[in-house]
């Protein structure tokens, strides 16, 4: 699950990380009682408005203004609420239709007094799958462009890698302000920033946090500027708190629909619609459409309780994309019987009615033969496989 930046920032500052200041809001009004109230703490007429939207590259776009008074603020603050906003990160990039900005953060201007004097750096923690450890990411040349930076000068990134068994210890946190060329009290905040960052990666149970520009300002303070920071969906459970942030109006709506069913679904881009219980099985049936020509139009796993409702909910939801040109289900039976899921087919194909695509079955495991004579004799669209080898080449055979 993503955040947006306020909400990770919200939580950078629990562990103690410091922050540019701000405060979010959803209406100009809102904003601009924000700016006034951070116009008296920090005793400056400049603040930043920033957009938040899930997707980065917000400044390129015109999702980022400073505002030198409170009419520049009023003004970008008008703009960028309610706009598309565009940024090589929102779907179909620059071309695209963009993003609605809903929400607007109004942060103090950190690189004041002197803009000149800060330095700008990147730095990301993530789970390294290959190493099966966690990796700090970090380089001089933060900012905008760090994929730009990583294909051209590759040398310029650095990485820290850390011990599952030591976990974060003083020398990791050294390293990464030794190679961002730091000294003296820099150096010193630096590790400090690593330390705490990194027990908020932990606390948080987090994916990702990506701070790209990490501030080294004037006076050697590192403050964290912009903020990523992706949770686990699989530890929101523990994190009551963080499971509430969730924005379901920057989330794909049939892949939010979906988990209000309790079915594990992904969009994408394919011809054929899957539905399976078990994730397993799931990536192994993907596997069987490719083989057959035909590519996945979404991921889905019914679950272990594959009965009548949820096979409807499912066939509801894989229907509504019009490039799907088949369906193919595949269950294993085991706690579940496969009469009772081949019956839940048919019931479900009849109360929806009108089904133009074809749809192949495969039923393996506990009464998988009544199953398929269930189907076989249902008089319906449906053609039935017991092995994978029939359904791939049942499925080579709809879509040829
Ligand atoms: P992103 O474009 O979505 O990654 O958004 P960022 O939060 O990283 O902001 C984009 C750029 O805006 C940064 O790289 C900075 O150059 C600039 N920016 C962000 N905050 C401030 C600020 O407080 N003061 C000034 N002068 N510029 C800022
Ligand atoms: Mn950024």
């Amino acid at each position: 699950m993503n955040l947006h930046e306020y909400q990770g920032k919200s939580i950078l500052t629990k562990f103690g990380v410091p922050i540019q200041n701000g405060y979010a809001a959803d209406t100009v009004d809102e904003a601009l009682e924000k700016y006034d109230q951070l116009a008296k703490e920090t005793g400056s007429p400049f603040a930043v408005v920033k957009a938040q939207i899930h997707a980065g590259g917000r400044g390129k776009g015109g999702g980022v203004k400073l505002a030198k008074n409170r009419e520049e603020a009023k003004q970008h603050i008008s703009n960028i609420l309610g706009m598309q906003l565009k940024t090589p990160q929102t779907p179909g990039g620059m071309e695209g239709p963009g993003k609605q900005v809903n929400k607007i953060l109004v942060a103090e201007d950190a690189y004041a007094p002197d803009f000149d004097a800060n330095k700008e750096y990147y730095v990301s923690i993530l789970m390294d799958r290959e190493r099966k450890q966690n990796v700090i990411i970090h380089s001089t040349q933060g900012g905008m462009d760090i994929e730009a930076v990583a294909e051209e000068t590759p040398h310029l990134v650095h990485k820290t890698y850390i011990d599952p068994e030591l976990g974060m210890q003083g020398f990791n946190a050294r390293e990464v302000a030794f190679n961002l060329g730091l000294e003296g009290t820099a150096f010193k905040n630096m590790t400090k920033f690593i330390s705490k960052l990194y027990q908020a990666y932990l606390g948080a149970d987090a994916t990702l946090i990506e701070i790209n520009p990490c501030l080294h300002t004037g006076d050697d303070r590192i403050v964290a500027v912009d903020c990523k920071f992706s949770l686990d969906d699989n530890a929101l459970y523990r994190h009551k708190d963080l499971a509430e942030m969730r924005d379901t109006t920057e989330e794909d709506p049939t892949e939010v629909e979906a988990q209000s069913h309790g079915l594990n679904f992904v969009n994408l881009d394919g011809n054929v619609g899957c539905m399976v219980n078990g994730a397993g099985l799931a990536m192994a049936t993907m596997d069987i459409i490719k083989l057959s020509g035909g590519e996945p139009a979404n991921f889905l796993d019914v679950g272990g309780t594959a009965d009548a409702a949820r096979v409807e909910q499912a066939f509801r939801i894989i229907l509504r994309d019009d490039r799907v040109e088949a369906i193919l289900i595949n269950i294993f039976g085991g706690i579940v019987r496969c009469d009772r899921v081949a019956q839940g087919v048919v019931d479900a194909y009849k109360n929806i009615g009108d089904i133009k695509v074809p749809i192949i079955v495969r039923l393996q495991g506990t009464n998988a033969d009544i199953a398929k004579e269930l189907i076989d004799n249902s008089g319906l669209n449906v053609r039935s496989a017991i092995s994978l080898q029939d359904a791939a080449e049942e499925v080579k055979a709809v879509l040829a």
